[in-house]
């Protein structure tokens, strides 16, 4: 998987099919999609017009996308990926993953009231797991794994099936280093994937919480940009490759498509990593409160299990 790659959520459709196209030819290789996000035909069109004007081959790319928490049951998982691989015209992905450990019926995208929730018992991860599994053997997913688990829910998945997943996508950043987690997954082997590397600050504001801590003014962080003579949106990103973690931001610019990839080659010292530890303070911009409504089994202390 290459270590960068372009994040695609509320990347709008209309506008995402050029960021494709000029992202692939500008060298991107690695693409985060999801059902969710609502915009994989216009991607998969992009990817079509690329492979047939010869810009790239469908090998030479990573494509990831997500299985959304309507279609968590045994029966729907295949369906669910052959609907990305259908919009995004690939013939199969290169990896596939729960996108959150919760379960919503099937009717639903997003909850808007506690009944719209499954509890977990009645539908559990193991069982999804082992569904992902059995659709790894079919070549549909060359890979598999899950995004916002925990090392507790990824313990329990290996627990009942034997099989570790190969990824783990979560937030990731100076504010949130995750160090526990990445602990636990390097111990394991599992590649860790940052989203909201940049703070995402685009998310839908009622997402967004008053006051909350900006990295892109972050004063230890500025000067350590400033004395390398890099952005800061290029110190986020080498920061995360540096630690060994793949990284997804997203943007639709296409002078930002460049200097993020770039970022990947940028190389930080010894003591630029340690000053960064130091502005840790496990801030989450995405808090999941969105799924602990009231009357359903979700609270944030079992979703991120701290
Ligand atoms: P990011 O942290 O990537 O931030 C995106 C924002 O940063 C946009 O407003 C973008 O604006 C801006 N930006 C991009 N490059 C730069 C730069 N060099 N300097 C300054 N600003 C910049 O947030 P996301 O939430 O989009 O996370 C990245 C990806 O991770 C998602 O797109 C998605 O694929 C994945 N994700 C997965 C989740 C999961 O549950 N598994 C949850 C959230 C995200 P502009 O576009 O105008 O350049």
């Amino acid at each position: 998987m290459p270590a960068l790659g372009l994040g695609t959520w509320k990347s709008a459709p209309g506008e995402v099919y050029q960021v494709i196209r000029d992202a692939i030819n500008v060298g991107y290789k690695h693409f985060d999609c999801a059902l969710l996000y609502g915009n994989e035909p216009e991607i998969g069109q992009a990817f079509n017009d690329a492979f047939k004007a010869g810009d790239v081959t469908r090998e030479e790319l990573w494509v990831t996308s997500k299985l959304w928490n309507n279609a968590h049951k045994t029966e729907f998982v295949l369906p669910n990926i052959q609907k990305s691989i259908d919009n995004l015209k690939v013939g199969y992905l290169d990896l596939y993953l729960i996108h959150w450990p919760i379960v919503l019926i099937p009717t639903i995208n997003f909850p808007s009231i506690g009944s719209e929730l499954v509890s977990l018992k009645e539908v559990p991860l193991a069982e999804t797991w082992r569904a992902m599994i059995e659709l790894q053997k079919t070549g549909l997913a060359k890979h598999i794994g899950v995004s916002n688990f925990s090392a507790k829910k990824i313990q329990n998945l290996y627990d009942d099936s034997g099989i570790m997943p190969e990824v783990n996508q979560v937030e990731m950043h100076p504010f949130l280093q995750q160090n526990q987690l990445k602990s636990y997954c390097d111990l394991h082997s599992i590649i860790m994937t940052a989203y909201a590397p940049l703070g995402s600050s685009d998310r839908p504001v009622n997402r967004k919480v008053e006051g909350e801590p900006a990295l892109f003014s972050n004063q230890i962080l500025m000067q350590i940009a400033d004395n390398k003579g890099i952005s800061m949106g290029s110190l986020l990103l080498a920061w995360a490759v540096n630690r060994g973690i793949s990284v997804i931001p997203k943007t639709v610019r296409k002078e930002r498509l460049i200097e993020n990839l770039a970022a990947a080659d940028i190389e930080l010292s010894i003591t630029e990593m340690a000053e960064i530890s130091k502005v840790n303070m496990n801030y989450r911009y995405v808090k999941g409160d969105f799924w602990c409504l009231p009357g359903s089994d979700y609270t944030l202390d079992k979703l991120w299990d701290e």
